[in-house]
């Protein structure tokens, strides 16, 4: 199918549908969207779901994961306030599209994932767009990073059903942390944690649905 004048419309089309779907969910930063509309969903989705790449939906990628909706993506880089200053650590790399939107409004991102398949086709992709701001690990992340930390901002896309120890302690003063917490099977929240000078603040952002947060690191 070409790109021009298939069932779906052109390129330019796709791309104004793809983002007025995200503004009429809420993301509505203006640097957000920029970054967004910078980063081509479809080269982080491959096979036979490639082609419903810029629908607002989840979609299967290896390893038994998702990438994960493209309206929730901006909602969360949304909540997590980034600065072109920061350091931030996503826990969760998956496809790599996340990663790479936090690389535009980022200093630099270290994304990590228990799964070195994941970890390295997302590094094929960051190295084909030219994106050398991303450091990606295969790690527990729930452990957090702890040579690279402390961290201006984290973003966990992964459920776990309260907020990782590490991750809380890895986190600036100042820091925002933003991640989905419940179990696995049922609604979870996305909620936001600030760390003030005295302890940490919570606010709960809106019901959402991840995969769980898993324990220990796959080398398949
Ligand atoms: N942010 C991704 C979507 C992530 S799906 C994107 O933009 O495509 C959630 C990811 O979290 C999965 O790839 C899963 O392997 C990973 N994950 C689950 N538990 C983890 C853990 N303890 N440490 C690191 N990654 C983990």
């Amino acid at each position: 199918m070409s790109d021009a004048g298939d069932q779906d419309g052109t390129v330019a089309e796709r791309k104004m549908r793809f983002l007025f779907a995200l503004r009429s969910r809420g993301v509505t930063d203006a640097r957000v969207l920029t970054a967004m509309e910078a980063v081509d969903r479809g080269l982080f989705v491959r096979g036979l779901f490639a082609e419903r790449a810029y629908e607002d939906m989840p979609l299967p990628i290896a390893c038994g994961q998702t990438i994960s909706q493209p309206s929730v993506v901006g909602l969360m880089t949304q909540a997590l306030e980034v600065g072109p200053r920061d350091t931030v650590l996503e826990v969760g790399t998956g496809s790599g599209y996340q990663a790479a939107i936090l690389a535009q409004l980022a200093r630099r991102v270290y994304t990590v994932d228990r799964h070195r398949r994941l970890v390295r086709e997302a590094e094929e992709i960051f190295a084909a767009l030219h994106i050398r701001n991303i450091v990606a690990i295969t790690a527990d992340g729930s452990r957090g990073l702890p040579d690279q930390a402390p961290f201006d901002r984290i973003l966990v896309t992964a459920a776990a059903e309260d907020p990782p120890g590490p991750l809380l302690a890895q986190l600036k003063i100042g820091g925002i942390m933003v991640l989905p917490v419940g179990q696995s099977d049922a609604v979870q929240s996305l909620i936001r944690v600030r760390r003030t000078e005295t302890g940490y603040e919570y606010d709960e952002l809106r019901p959402v649905r991840f995969v769980p947060l898993v324990e220990g690191v796959s080398y398949d």
